[in-house]
């Protein structure tokens, strides 16, 4: 089977794919937080990771090139630290290192990269990060995300599509992540509500999910022990490697569309 892990490589097997021709590569962008009793800290960079590879692997089938980059393991979660074990960048800092592995990546001659978004913490910093990378650099690096790729499935699952819960537990459970269903459990189920609770701002047109449901306003992040005890915001306990299967269904053909797309019209280097 090809390699497509790049930190599996020796640099002379990179050298080679790269003369060969890359279409794209995906930085997979995961972080190390809390999500809730069932799964391990590492659950958004083995998401990010494996669907990573599963795009490589299809893209190959399909005549097209692609590289994984090492995953960003520490990122954005300031708001589990209240967790143990949770682990922080701050966003001015998380700025910086996006923009320096972006930058390593396109000093070996990559036209294309792609980061893989993991964790709906990174959601704004990273729509920031590819932008100023553009006004930095002068180059067009895409963000893709499950919970938007594969929107017309995850949009489908009941309840705040946020964290820990149903559809994050599914595709856990698909890409073979250590996952503790007697431990799945339900709560926040109505983030509104236990954000209402803890005594902080609120209001009923806020949106609390990674999947809007219909108008709203952006509210930020909450401290998430402050609305859950375990870590989970919704219902994890519905969770289904089915469900999983069908977001990385959807996910996998049209990040490869993208790839294609990307190496179509990308001006030579
Ligand atoms: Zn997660």
């Amino acid at each position: 089977m090809t390699e497509h892990l790049m930190e599996r490589m020796t640099w002379k097997e990179v050298e080679a794919r790269l003369a060969a021709g890359v279409d794209a590569v995906i930085l997979p962008i995961g972080t190390t937080e809390q999500h809730g009793p069932h799964m391990p800290l590492d659950t958004d960079c083995v998401i990010a990771r494996s669907l990573a590879e599963r795009v490589a692997a299809q893209a190959e089938a399909d005549g097209l090139s692609v590289l994984v980059a090492p995953t960003l393991n520490v990122t954005l979660s300031w708001y589990h630290m209240q967790f143990p074990g949770s682990m922080r960048l701050s966003t001015p800092t998380f700025l910086e290192v996006f923009k320096e592995v972006v930058e390593s990546l396109h000093h070996h001659g990559i036209r294309n990269v792609i980061a893989l978004n993991g964790h709906g913490g990174n959601v704004a910093a990273l729509t920031v990060a590819v932008n100023y990378y553009l006004e930095q650099t002068g180059r067009r690096v895409f963000l893709a995300q499950w919970w938007e790729l594969a929107g017309d499935v995850v949009g489908t699952v009941e309840g705040p599509g946020i964290h820990a819960e149903e559809a994050e537990t599914s595709l856990a459970l698909a890409v073979g992540q250590r996952v503790l269903m007697d431990e799945a459990t339900i709560e926040a189920w109505d983030r509104g509500d236990a954000v209402k609770e803890a005594g902080h701002t609120w209001s009923s047109l806020g949106k609390y999910s990674l999947v809007p449901k219909g108008p709203g306003v952006t509210v930020p992040m909450d401290m998430l022990r402050d609305i859950t005890e375990s870590g989970v915001v919704g219902d994890a306990r519905r969770a289904t490697p089915e469900l999983g299967q069908r977001i990385i269904d959807a996910f996998v053909p049209r990040l490869v569309t993208v790839v294609r797309d990307m190496s179509e019209t990308a001006p030579e280097a």
